[in-house]
């Protein structure tokens, strides 16, 4: 609770960016703060400890939290990436956005079977790019322990969308 307020504190909020309307989350001002980058990724380290087995980061800013948090807990880090941009062989998985789609990939091998995977993102807003994410782990073998956000929107209904996953968000909206 005292990390929440803590972060809350950390992230700004950008009116109209990147378009007339929308309140952007900014969470540089919180990776800019060392020591609460620290007690951050410590309570989540103590949070997922012994029940996960792979890090799982979606890009590019979920990349910025599942590295340091897979150090943290000892366990390496699994890139999932936008589309083109890993090497094949990879495993794709196209999901909707607001105006058009787009297309997740992971590594092809990248998970060991059966593996309980952490999947972690800045900012959960309709959950499409963590419900497509979390398609992606389970086509690869993986398991979906739980999916870890700095920041939930709740107006959005992210957590509606991913019906029966555990979400954890360290800051809601
Ligand atoms: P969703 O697919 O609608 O849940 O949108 C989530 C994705 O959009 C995440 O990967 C975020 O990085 C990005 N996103 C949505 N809103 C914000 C925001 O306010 N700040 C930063 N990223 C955002």
């Amino acid at each position: 609770a005292a990390v929440s307020t803590e972060v809350g504190g950390a992230i700004r909020a950008v009116p109209d960016f990147p378009s007339p309307g929308i309140v952007f989350r900014d969470i540089t001002p919180l990776l800019s703060d060392g020591p609460l980058l620290r007690t951050l990724v410590d309570a989540l380290a103590a949070t997922y400890s012994g029940t996960v087995d792979v890090v799982a980061g979606i890009e590019s800013r979920g990349f910025l939290l599942a590295a340091p948090l897979a150090t943290a807990l000892g366990l390496g880090l699994v890139p999932i990436r936008k589309a083109g941009k890993l090497p094949p062989p990879v495993i794709a998985q196209p999901y909707e956005l607001e105006y058009g789609s787009a297309v997740l990939e992971l590594r092809e091998g990248a998970l060991a079977p059966g593996a309980r995977v952490l999947l972690v993102d800045d900012v959960l807003a309709t959950g499409g790019t963590v419900g497509a994410a979390a398609d992606l782990v389970e086509r690869a073998g993986g398991m979906v322990s739980a999916v870890c956000v700095l920041i939930e929107l709740l107006d959005l209904g992210g957590r509606a969308a991913l019906a029966g996953r555990r979400v954890d968000a360290v800051v809601a909206y």
